[in-house]
């Protein structure tokens, strides 16, 4: 299955990159809810929370790891904000696993 993130991970579309490493990308989000507001995001197409599977754990221990450097290479370490949507739970716009970082620093 694709969503609009597999489509810039394959840059298929435009989207602002700020970081990247094997499994995971970091773009601006393109409707930003604070002055930083970033997504970051799996290689790996995961809908949801709730389609991790055991396998995922390093995968996921990586994107808080990759949201610590980003907020560190953006000076914003001492306020900044980490949520995921999860769908049914909350309204969650793109069915492909993403953590938001947002930061008004
Ligand atoms: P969520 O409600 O957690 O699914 O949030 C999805 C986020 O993706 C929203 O904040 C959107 O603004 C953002 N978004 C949707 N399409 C794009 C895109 N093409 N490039 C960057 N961010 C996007």
């Amino acid at each position: 299955m694709s969503s609009i993130f597999t489509k810039i991970i394959n840059r298929e579309i435009p989207s602002d990159i700020v970081y990247e490493t094997n499994d995971i990308i970091v773009i601006k989000d393109i409707n930003p809810q604070a002055k930083i507001h970033l997504l970051i995001i799996p290689k790996k197409h995961i809908e949801t929370i709730d389609h991790l599977e055991e396998t995922d754990k390093s995968l996921i221990a990586d994107m808080f790891f990759v949201a610590k450097k980003v907020a560190f290479d953006l000076g914003v370490t001492w306020w900044y904000k980490l949520h995921f949507n999860v769908w049914k739970a909350w309204w969650q716009e793109v069915m492909h696993l993403h953590l938001h970082l947002l930061s008004n620093i």
